[in-house]
């Protein structure tokens, strides 16, 4: 047996683990899992073990639908809230095709695959997500509601903050499973958290978000409330988002070093890369109908297509930070999304920036609130798609989306989400009758 594998068999017997969780992760950014004894493990390292691909959402349905789960051992972990006699483990798998070809539309290998060609040209990408959420109360039969646990808001302590026990526990668990927490916080809204975590390599950064949310969910779960990353559950409240922070060096040295608000040119071209796909990628980083709701809502989410040194409510900020932890902060991305696939967009758009030497515009020094205050001025602007439709066209509408997603994959989202969009068109809504049913 190949050492590795040697070594994960080792890990499993010494910490009593009987059951192994095989996770992936499917289009709309959902985790998938199969659950294996221990005794299947040697077996699953050494072959992978075959699924039915054609019920998971987003993977082929016809042509060929056996697929075959491949464990990557380096992401093995404990599930600290399982059993600690007779563990649970779960590990993250890349998908094969049976003869062992590489399944092309899965998003850890999209990832991987613009890693690589970032890495051919000398470039180290990391990232990092800001990731809030909403904490509601469950009903007397255990389902979420959208009432908040509390009525606290930003930056508050105990007694208003009911949260800080969920919170706590939360950060430990993450802690168990390898993160490193750099800081915890009621968010805005009532009922509303963040915790943060240190940046990792994109693919990492992408694996921990995923684990992120099923802590946060699982966590919240066993405090008797419901954890939720809706973009916009509470229409008068903020809604959530999860800025992402890129980094990016070259021969050790920091692309987004700036000195003292001059950013160097592989920055500006990086910026003004993602900034002419961040239409065409917006179906993918906010995914949901209700992801439109947070980017036309206000309250510090981004509208208007721009970027600025320090400014909150710019799509694009760049914090006056030092040391390592020079980035930018792309402040449209939603919970919801797939991280695996908005990296990889995110860096193929700033990589394109930098090969066309696409040229940066001005620094938006105007707040959201400044801007639609001043017609003249938003009519200067470009925005964000401000429904999933538009998104979805202009995600057609751009062939870089196509090249890095490929082909079929791209196509499939945009033929699954039109029909998500034509449910919701032709449902009738509370707000019409209220508006329109008296009147006419
Ligand atoms: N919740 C806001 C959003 O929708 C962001 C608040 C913040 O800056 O942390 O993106
Ligand atoms: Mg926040």
């Amino acid at each position: 047996l190949a050492k590795n594998i040697l070594e994960a068999m080792k890990f499993i017997e010494a910490n009593d683990v009987k059951f192994i969780r095989l996770q992936f992760c499917d289009l709309f950014g959902q985790n998938r899992n199969i659950a294996i004894t221990a005794m299947q493990m040697e077996r699953a390292l050494a072959s992978g073990i075959p699924f039915d691909a054609s019920l998971v959402v987003g993977f082929p349905e016809s042509r060929q639908t056996d697929l075959v789960l491949c464990p990557d051992i380096s992401t093995i972990q404990l599930l600290p809230w399982r059993p600690q006699q007779g563990k649970v483990a779960r590990i993250l798998c890349d998908i094969r095709y049976p003869n062992g070809d590489v399944f092309e539309a899965d998003s850890r290998y999209i990832l991987k695959e613009t890693i690589k060609q970032a890495e051919a040209l000398g470039y180290q990408f990391n990232t990092s997500a800001d990731c809030e959420f909403y904490l509601f109360k469950q009903d007397e039969n255990g389902d979420p509601t959208t009432i908040p646990t509390d009525q606290a808001g930003y930056f508050d302590l105990a007694p208003y903050d009911r949260g800080e026990n969920t919170r706590r526990e939360i950060c430990l668990t993450l802690e168990d499973m390898g993160f490193e927490i750099e800081s915890s916080r009621h968010e805005a809204g009532r009922g509303q958290h963040e915790i943060d975590f240190k940046y990792d390599d994109a693919l990492s950064s992408a694996d921990k978000i995923m684990t992120f949310k099923t802590v946060v969910k699982t966590v919240a779960q066993r405090n008797g409330v419901h954890a939720s990353f809706l973009p916009k559950p509470l229409m008068d409240e903020p809604g959530s988002g999860m800025h992402i922070h890129v980094s990016l060096s070259k021969d050790g040295h920091d692309i987004f070093k700036n000195n003292s608000g001059i950013l160097g040119e592989d920055a500006k071209h990086f910026i003004a890369g993602v900034l002419s796909h961040v239409k065409g990628m917006t179906a993918i980083t906010n995914p949901l109908v209700n992801s439109y709701k947070r980017l036309t809502g206000g309250k510090e989410a981004p509208r208007h297509i721009g970027w600025g040194f320090g400014n909150r409510t710019s799509l694009i900020r760049i914090p006056m930070e030092s040391d390592e932890y020079y980035r930018f902060e792309l402040r449209g991305p939603d919970p919801t999304c797939n991280p695996y696939l908005t990296f990889a967009l995110i860096l193929a758009a700033g990589l394109e920036g930098i090969a066309k030497k696409m040229v940066l515009v001005d620094e938006l020094k105007l707040g959201e609130d400044e801007i639609n205050k001043d017609p003249l001025v938003a009519d200067t602007l470009q925005e964000l798609p401000i429904t999933l439709m538009e998104a979805l066209t202009a995600m057609a509408a751009d062939p870089l989306m196509r090249t890095v997603l490929g082909e079929d994959l791209a196509e499939k989202f945009i033929e699954l989400k039109t029909a998500e969009w034509m449910d919701y068109i032709k449902t009738v809504h509370p707000w019409e009758i209220d508006r329109y049913l008296l009147t006419y």
